[in-house]
């Protein structure tokens, strides 16, 4: 057992200084010095490469600065600052690796260390097993000399053999251990053979980028050299070409100068006489007051002169102005009087429910197609034509008629006196035509607000007023309508100016201004009349409704004043009352009635036969309008007529009635021819037969030779109508 433990021992020791040459702690050493070395040689390289760079990088930054390959520089330098990252990058893991390096190192010295002790450990181990061997031996030599003691003894050595076995096991683990940390030892060392290995590798690269970076870079700066070399060449044609103008613009501007010297030579006299002429002027401007009261004087001279020229132009032109005035007004007079200043129209209204059903109410008046003068009528049977100035049939608007008599309504406003009468029987439409209604007014309302417009269009060289007066005739008595008394009978008085006009005290006036005054007016008027008598219509149709508008005039310019009268009439009916049937005071109002009537056809027919005596003082009516009937007034009847068949026998006497005024009133020359043929006192017999106080016998139609026929009426009229629009 002895024996067979040395061996082990041996054995062991052997394995020790394997394990000791194998491990070569020496060789791992060396290697890594060698690293080490060769680690610091690259270092320093890439220190002088690095200051290699900075230099190029100076010479680069030096020359040029303005150079168009600055962008390529530019792009070279950012590769250069790359490829230093990258460099600064391989360095700072070289570094990592050194200290890897550093660490393995300090492992391995640990390891060593740690085999130093276990050797140790293993020596003493060694030491204490051979001196027990060395004890054992002794032990068994003096057991040797001992023998009864022997079996003791081998006993106790059995025993501690097998404690020597156990530590021998024990050393054995142990060695094992040892054999494995060897192993693992092993095992790093590779590693980082192989760590080396490829920090080689990488370096190898490092050092290829950094040649590549080298030629960039050296190729780079031949670029750059060739860039400034063809950059100074460029310089050096610049500034020769630069040069080459500048000699060229000198001589221009050398020769500028010269022309500017001459010009100077030439411009000094002009000079010269800009100064004369500049003195002049001063000279000038300091009389130029003088000069131009002077001329200011002569000036308002000329302006007066003129001034005084226009106002004699002026004055001259006013005096024509009213001698025009004057002849139109003449010119006016004559046509007036070759014209006839009676009208006569007709106007017929439309069958109402009042004239009844059957054939009473048919109608029995017909109208020309052609001529809007002429009408027919049928009568027992027969038809009679007659001729007016104008027709109205039942259509015939309001507003048509007033269009026919503006126009001497307008005449009022120049100074003229004008008559319109309503004449007709109760219910032919005379108060219809006057009046009118609310919303259809008739000829006093349109004429009234006719002239506030024309007066209005007029306002800038006249001043108009306009007065109002409403009165009416009852059996011969004149009453106003506008009074506070209107029961008081008002007398018709001369002037006591001596001037021949007529006048009526106490008669109301309104000045009216506005178309609401004259609604007002009516409305008085209206009212009055209605408060008065219990039947309004019974009394109007037997009375004369009278509305007097007087218009005054001022030219503001000429001073020239006028005064025209409008009289708008609605007379009484016309109808006969028969002397059987009608009695007390019925009888008396148609006796009045009649009276007046006869008298106003006596007055106009006076008038146009132009006889020496007018009978104006025969009626109420004739007196009051005297002097709107006589001289240069304008007169016109207005006939109304029913056409209901009931009526006819008193349309026929209107209508009589009518043409009779109205062919009264001829040229001159055809009233004589007329009056030849148709003596005055037969006509007179007519007309008061007709008006007069035996209605009875009052005309019947075409009757023989009393009155020519319907047609043979017409075609005289017309025959004159032609002569007349010849003549004027
Ligand atoms: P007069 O005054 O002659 O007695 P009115 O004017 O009172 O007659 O008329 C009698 C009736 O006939 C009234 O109802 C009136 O409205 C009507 N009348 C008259 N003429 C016309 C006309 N042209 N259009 C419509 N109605 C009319
Ligand atoms: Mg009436």
């Amino acid at each position: 057992q002895v024996e067979t433990l040395k061996e082990k021992l041996l054995e062991q020791a052997q394995e020790i200084s394997r394990l000791r040459s194998e491990l070569g702690g020496t060789d791992v050493e060396k290697h890594r010095d060698l690293l080490a070395a060769e680690n610091e040689r690259l270092r320093q390289e890439m220190k002088a490469c690095e200051t290699e760079l900075r230099e190029l990088q100076r010479q680069q930054q030096a020359p040029c600065r303005d150079c168009p390959h600055l962008q390529e520089n530019a792009r070279l330098q950012e590769q250069l600052s790359q490829l230093q990252r990258e460099a600064e990058e391989t360095r700072a893991k070289l570094v990592e690796l050194d200290l890897e390096v550093q660490q393995k190192t300090n492992r391995l010295a640990e390891v060593e260390l740690r085999l130093k002790d276990s050797l140790a450990e293993r020596a003493e181990e060694e030491e204490r097993l051979s001196r027990r061997l060395r004890d054992s031996q002794e032990t068994i030599a003096s057991l040797k000399s001992q023998p009864p003691q022997i079996k003791y003894i081998i006993k106790t050595v059995e025993v501690e053999s097998a404690k020597a076995k156990q530590a021998l096991c024990e050393t054995q683990s142990r060695n094992q251990y040892l054999q494995e940390q060897v192993g693992m030892q092993k095992q790093v060392l590779k590693e980082m053979e192989q760590q080396l290995q490829s920090s080689q590798k990488t370096e190898a690269q490092l050092r290829a980028q950094i040649m590549m970076y080298e030629a960039e870079l050296e190729r780079a700066h031949g670029q750059m050299l060739e860039e400034m070399q063809a950059m100074e060449e460029e310089k050096n044609h610049a500034i020769e070409e630069a040069f080459s103008r500048a000699q060229v613009e000198m001589k221009a501007v050398h020769e500028n100068l010269a022309g500017v010297r001459t010009n100077l030579l030439t411009l000094q006299p002009a000079l010269r006489t800009l100064t004369h002429d500049y003195n002049c002027l001063k000279r000038q401007v300091r009389d130029f007051p003088l000069l131009l009261q002077e001329t200011l004087r002569s000036a308002r001279a000329e302006i007066s002169q003129a001034i005084e020229e226009v106002h004699s132009t002026n004055r001259e032109l006013l005096r024509k102005y009213r001698r025009e005035l004057q002849l139109r007004k003449k010119c006016h007079n004559e046509l007036v009087r070759l014209k006839g200043n009676i009208r006569v129209f007709g106007r017929v209204r439309p069958i109402t429910k009042e004239d009844g059903e059957g054939p009473e109410a048919a109608n029995a008046v017909t109208f020309d197609a052609d001529d809007d003068a002429v009408l027919y009528l049928l009568h027992k049977g027969k038809q009679v034509s007659f001729e007016l100035d104008k027709v109205f049939p039942p259509q015939a608007s309001q507003e048509e008629v007033f269009q026919e008599v503006q126009a001497l309504v307008t005449s009022c406003i120049d100074g003229y006196n004008v008559c319109i009468f309503a004449y007709g029987q109760t219910g032919a439409g005379k108060t219809y035509t006057m009046e009118g209604t609310a919303a259809n007014p008739g000829i006093n309302q349109r004429a009234l607000q006719l002239l506030f417009s024309e007066v209005r269009g007029k306002a800038a060289d006249w001043d108009y007023t306009i007065t109002v007066s409403a009165a009416e005739i009852y059996n011969e008595a004149l009453r106003d309508l506008l009074g506070k008394e209107p029961q008081e009978k008002l007398e018709i008085k001369l002037c006591p100016d001596g001037s021949g006009q007529l006048y009526v005290p106490g008669l109301t006036e309104f000045r009216v201004q506005s178309v609401e005054d004259i609604n007002k007016v009516f409305e008085f008027g209206h009212l009055k009349r209605a408060t008065e008598c219990t039947n309004l219509n019974e009394h109007s149709s037997r009375s004369h409704a009278l509305l007097i508008v007087t218009v005054r005039g001022l030219d503001r310019s000429t001073g020239l004043r006028t005064t025209g009268k409008l009289n708008l009439v609605d007379l009484a009916g016309s109808e006969r009352v028969g002397r059987s049937g009608a009695e007390g005071s019925r009888l008396r109002e148609a006796q009045h009635i009649n009276k007046s009537l006869s008298a106003l056809g006596d007055v106009i027919y006076a008038l146009r036969s132009r006889q020496g005596h007018v009978p104006f003082r025969n009626s109420k009516l004739t007196y009051l309008l005297q002097d709107s009937l006589s001289g240069d007034s304008k007169t016109l009847m207005m006939v109304q007529v029913s056409p209901a068949e009931k009526n006819s026998s008193e349309t026929l006497c209107s209508l009589k009635f009518a043409e009779r005024v109205r062919s009264v009133e001829l040229g001159p020359v055809s009233r004589k021819a007329e009056l030849g043929s148709w003596p005055s006192q037969e006509h007179l017999e007519v007309l008061k037969t007709r008006l007069g106080d035996s209605p009875g016998s009052s005309a019947s139609p075409g009757r023989g030779h009393a009155s020519p026929s319907p047609g043979q009426l017409s075609s005289r009229s017309a025959s004159i109508r032609r002569k007349l629009q010849t003549s004027g």
